[in-house]
């Protein structure tokens, strides 16, 4: 066992502050990660404050995490000491079930392990990437390419493959309008992978606020939604609309938005329930789909995929005694567009 520094949420209503935790001894197949870096997502706030329900505390939340490679287990052979290497929402899964050999280990039948707020192998809890080290089995460490550094990759983790495994999987690409819902941590992100993958890219946002950062990130149009007469003028123009928005939100009028036949894909992930006239996915053969995070492989080729676009977050680092400032900015939609921890300051 190792004591490390970490900044943790004592309770659901308590700000996050310093402690200390324990990572296990490494064991054969473990790598030890220095951690360098840590996203704050959204789902770290909803988690903390039991905005989702029921949680494990102390709480060390963070699953954004970029370090080196600082100790390998005996059995390791996919990483040495010094690589750079990130870790992402889920440290395990059972690795045997339908959706774990294809890839799915995201939505491992018998649960997969979230790299905080879950009970490991072992029933002991898991914390995240608001510390200095993590163990974590190899086979659920990522390798960050050359091309990319450690502070702008930490939020593709989350952030990178929640957007990029859902645009894959609805063929966005050359030839088709996408429309990224809520312009924050996975919106800013959706907006540059999907110009990346050649999409005519639109912004759906609250107000007019970050138009400019829309237009030079890699939208082409950007509107707001609190403007009526944007329902009007985008009625029935999008293939795919990826909502990213972290609260409730009028179902029926974004799916007016959709083409016939195109998809509304949700990533976001409200505290409350949302209501839907059915009659919105039938007229017109809509599809509403949902997308979490995405599997290991697929997180390597959106990792690859990044590094070989020049893609990383734009980031505002902060200190780690400023993270409670950070989450009031996140609630409130004032984020540009991922704070990430120097965990350094921890
Ligand atoms: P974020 O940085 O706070 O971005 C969310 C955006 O939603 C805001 O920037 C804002 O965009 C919009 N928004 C917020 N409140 C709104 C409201 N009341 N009405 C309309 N729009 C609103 O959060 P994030 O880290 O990107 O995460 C977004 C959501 O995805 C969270 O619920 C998070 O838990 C969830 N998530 C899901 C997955 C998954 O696997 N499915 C993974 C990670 C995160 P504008 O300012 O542009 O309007
Ligand atoms: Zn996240």
């Amino acid at each position: 066992m190792t004591t490390v520094a970490a900044y943790a949420a004592p309770s659901a209503k308590a700000p996050l502050e310093r402690t200390t935790i324990e990572r296990r001894a490494v064991g054969e197949f473990d790598v030890l990660i220095d951690i360098e870096f840590a996203g704050i997502c959204h789902s770290d706030i909803h988690q903390a404050r039991e905005g989702w329900g029921e949680a494990i505390f102390p709480m060390v939340p963070g699953h954004e995490i970029a370090g080196v490679v600082s100790e390998v287990g005996p059995g390791v052979t996919k990483y040495q000491v010094g690589d750079r290497v990130g870790v992402g929402c889920m440290v395990d899964s059972c690795r045997e079930c339908e959706n774990c050999r294809a890839g799915l280990e995201q939505y491992c039948l018998k649960g997969q392990i979230g790299t905080y707020n879950a009970l490991d192998k072992n029933g002991e809890p898991t914390y995240g990437g608001y510390s200095q080290k993590i163990v974590v089995d190899e086979n659920f460490v990522l390798r960050i390419p050359d091309g990319l550094s450690l502070d702008v990759a930490a939020p593709l983790l989350c952030a990178g493959i929640t957007t990029y495994s859902p645009l894959k999987r609805f063929n966005v690409g050359p030839g088709k309008k996408v429309a990224i819902l809520g312009f924050g941590g996975l919106g800013h992100m959706g907006v540059k992978i999907a110009h990346a993958l050649g999409a005519e890219v639109t912004v759906l946002s609250q107000s007019l606020r970050k138009q400019d950062d829309g237009l030079k990130l890699g939208a082409d149009h950007y509107y707001a939604t609190s403007d009526q007469t944007t329902f009007q003028d985008l009625r029935g123009t999008f293939d795919v609309i990826l909502s990213t928005v972290s609260a409730p939100l009028n179902l029926d009028a974004f799916l007016s938005l959709l083409k016939s036949e195109g998809a509304f894909v949700n990533v976001g992930a409200p505290e409350e329930p949302v209501a839907l006239n059915l009659f919105s996915v039938i007229g017109g053969g809509k599809t509403l789909a949902g997308s979490m995070i995405g599997g290991i492989t697929e997180t390597q080729e959106m990792l690859d995929f990044c590094a070989a676009h020049g893609i990383g977050a734009e980031i505002e680092l902060i200190d780690a005694d400023q993270i409670n400032e950070a989450y009031e900015r996140v609630v409130s939609s004032d984020v540009r567009y991922r704070f990430v921890i120097d965990t350094a300051t921890i």
